[in-house]
């Protein structure tokens, strides 16, 4: 079963996690928003193994240590869906815009597709699922065996991504949600780009901004 630890990063509290397999100590770093060096060094200090950046979106937050660590640990940037192009190369502008410092603009190693498997040695594969809405290229990673879900900015406890970004559309985030992610398990974890965890199962039964979303895409 794969384990993962959450530290918030960026003056916007992101959850980056280092996601890891406790057998082989292969890990994974997903969204690192800003602070490369000390997710470095965390990763030391627990010995594990880095191979791999995953990330959810373009946005700064999330994606905003993303060059600066693959540098650090020399390993591939994963994701996001082609999509979010527009994002990444747009760092510099997208700090202007947050008032964030600023940030190379880059394109990560590998662009992700929906349905994509990735193997990333951790011992069970990670399923792509792609989440438009939020972002256009924003993705989701889906760990069927351990029953967690990476949702980047898509679906929050009792809330949802929003959409008034550039090129975010709410009835795309609607059908992400609602066609995609709730065909999975009740049971499922899901792990937020921001707040509590919360289930699969809890925001199908409470979501208020769900609910309300739904009522503006009709
Ligand atoms: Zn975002």
């Amino acid at each position: 079963m794969i384990k993962y630890l959450t530290y918030g990063v960026s003056p916007f509290q992101q959850n980056c996690r280092i996601v890891f397999c406790p057998d082989n100590r292969n890990a994974v770093i997903a969204d690192p928003g800003d602070s490369a060096r000390e997710l470095a060094l965390e990763a030391e200090k627990l010995k594990l193994n880095p191979v791999a950046i995953l990330l959810t979106h373009g946005h700064q937050d999330h994606a905003g240590a993303a060059q600066d660590l693959a540098r650090l640990l020399n390993i591939k940037i994963i994701g996001p869906e082609h999509g979010d192009a527009f994002l990444l190369e747009g760092m510099s502008y997208q700090g202007q815009m947050l008032g964030l410092p600023p940030v190379d603009n880059f394109a990560p190693d590998i662009w992700v597709t929906d349905g994509q498997e990735l193997d990333l040695q951790l011992n069970e594969p990670v399923k792509v699922i792609h989440t438009p809405g939020h972002t256009p290229g924003g993705v989701c990673y889906y760990f069927e065996k351990s029953g967690l879900l990476l949702s980047g900015d898509t679906l929050f406890a009792g809330s949802v991504g929003r959409t008034d970004f550039p090129r975010g559309n709410a009835r795309d985030l609607v059908q992400s949600i609602t066609e995609k992610l709730f065909l999975l398990p009740d049971s499922v974890k899901v792990l937020s780009g921001h707040g509590p965890e919360t289930t699969i199962g809890n925001e199908k039964k409470h979501n208020p901004s769900l609910a309300y979303m739904m009522h503006l895409a009709k």
